[in-house]
């Protein structure tokens, strides 16, 4: 079964303020007390929270930050993740997302300011006071919880040891033994993941003048790393797996019993929230996840985490409600995800989880590819000719699909209307034993026939469908409702359907 079952009135009364409210959710695990949150120069439009995780058994203060620089974000997104892991011993003190302004523009520097003016992390002491509103209040933290250890996670543009103008893959640390022993341990636990020699992280001294990795050591005497990922060859899952391992291991030999590395969501967050694990690996095209992503996180009541084939086949799925697959190249994401990712996702639906494909993804679900999932009952046709085109084409709803997809969307009272369409598959009831059949929710009424394809073919099939599959669900639309103006409420709707019970 499903987490939680959420209604469409729950989702509509979500708060918009997500970590907030996440905060305040019961948390199952008793060795730590509920996370406490804070906002940070509060009521400027820099502010943004801190959360506090206190385990009952006393132990080290670990300060975590992450998103000091716009374009690095992989670190706010790991620090945001860490924010639902548990502690046996000590506390936690993390801002995710230290720059809002920057990782909103995703640039290094707070949009409108040039040089170091703009490079929060250049403000900490290094004679006298930090010298800008977040700065003094991150460097707040340091002088009222005194932590024992800082850690600032970063991205360098390249592999330092194949590029060495880039700091990417590499521990920087304080100027001290400790500091060196555990850096070099996390170097050892997170190149023993890296097949590539090139790509494996080496350690760097002494965090540059101004950084609060610096100034937390020169200035309080408190130990401090920059850990720094590489966005060069590597999706966001891929770095922000990276980040949760080193992050992961730096807590595991302080003593602090940290969650798995691999928790993406830990139980006890948000549980009026659907949670919804969007596919970004090989195969997913350029910008797909993220676009998904941010259609999906626009509306509250949704709490949305990027992973990986290599996080699907650790079995991360069970942290999660629904899981999306977005356009790309089914065969591509298929292969990402390998033969034991697949059978996962199978499992997970069948199970009672939720899976939304789109485009790719909805050619992923079918069931008559060597590949495909088979979580829907639906044949792909004249699969010689999928680059059949790319452009609007017109659809029509079904009565079930205007019921339950429609609503909140431009076309709620429009017959026929357009949507973006690329290369998507084309339906046919499959031949699945023990497969429900899929309902259409959308029907083609155009067509798209180019590069060879037949015309008279897409006319009068369907283009979006569903499905139950064991105790789970399956959604997937042929065309990209994400990619058309106004039409983003059917995914929204897609997602309460597959979370929910309602007929
Ligand atoms: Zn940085």
């Amino acid at each position: 079964m499903l987490h939680t079952v959420r209604a469409l009135g729950l989702w509509m009364a979500a708060s918009a303020c997500l970590p907030v409210a996440a905060a305040q959710a019961p948390v199952q695990d008793s060795r730590w007390e509920a996370p406490k949150v804070s906002i940070l120069a509060e009521g400027t439009e820099a502010e943004t929270p801190c959360w506090i995780l206190t385990a009952v058994e006393t132990g080290p203060t670990v300060m975590i930050v992450g998103g000091m620089h716009g374009n690095e974000p992989s670190g706010a997104a790991a620090a945001e993740q860490i924010t639902s892991w548990s502690i046996g011993r000590g506390q936690l003190v993390i801002v995710p997302r230290a720059n809002v302004l920057a990782l909103g523009a995703e640039q290094r520097r707070t949009p409108g300011k040039r040089g170091d003016e703009g490079d929060l992390n250049r403000h900490f002491p290094k004679e006298s006071e930090p010298s800008a509103g977040i700065a003094t209040a991150l460097w707040g933290l340091v002088e009222t919880h005194e932590p024992d250890w800082v850690v600032d996670l970063h991205e360098g543009f390249d592999f330092h040891r194949t590029n060495p103008k880039s700091v990417g893959s590499s521990i920087i640390h304080c100027a001290d033994e400790r500091a060196e022993e555990l850096a070099l341990k996390l170097i050892a636990a997170v190149n023993a993941t890296i097949d590539k020699p090139e790509q494996r992280f080496d350690r760097l001294r002494t965090p540059v003048a101004g950084s609060l990795a610096r100034a937390a050591w020169e200035k309080k005497g408190v130990r401090s790393m920059i850990i720094e990922t590489t966005t060069k060859s590597h999706v966001l899952s891929h770095r922000v797996r990276q980040h949760r391992l080193l992050v992961h291991t730096l807590l595991k030999e302080l003593g602090m019993q940290p969650s798995p590395a691999t928790t993406v969501i830990g139980p006890g967050i948000a549980p009026d929230q659907i949670r919804v694990g969007i596919f970004d690996g090989s195969g997913t095209g350029k910008g797909a996840a993220s676009t998904m992503r941010s259609v999906l996180e626009g509306r509250a009541g949704c709490m949305v985490r990027q992973i990986g084939g290599q996080d699907i086949r650790a079995g991360v799925l069970s942290q999660f409600d629904i899981v999306v697959h977005p356009g790309g190249s089914g065969s591509a994401q298929a292969k990402a995800l390998g033969e034991e990712g697949r059978a996962q996702e199978v499992a997970f639906v069948r199970a009672g989880g939720g899976y939304l494909g789109i485009c790719a993804g909805a050619y992923l679900a079918s069931c008559n590819y060597d590949w495909s999932l088979g979580v829907l009952d639906a044949k792909v046709i004249d699969r010689k000719h999928w680059r059949r085109g790319v452009g609007p084409v017109d659809v029509e709803w079904t009565p079930l699909g205007k019921r339950t997809i429609a609503g909140g969307s431009s076309a709620q009272s429009t017959p026929l209307f357009e949507i973006q369409y690329a290369n998507g598959p084309i339906f046919l009831p499959g031949e699945l034993d023990g497969v429900p059949d899929f309902q259409a929710l959308l029907v083609y009424r155009g067509e798209l026939a180019e590069n060879g394809a037949p015309s008279g073919i897409m006319p009068d099939t369907a283009a979006a469908i569903r499905s139950s599959f064991g105790q789970g669900r399956a959604v997937a639309f042929s065309p990209h409702p994400e990619k058309t103006d106004g039409l983003h409420a059917l995914l929204h709707n897609s997602l309460i359907w597959l979370a929910g019970d309602s007929q």
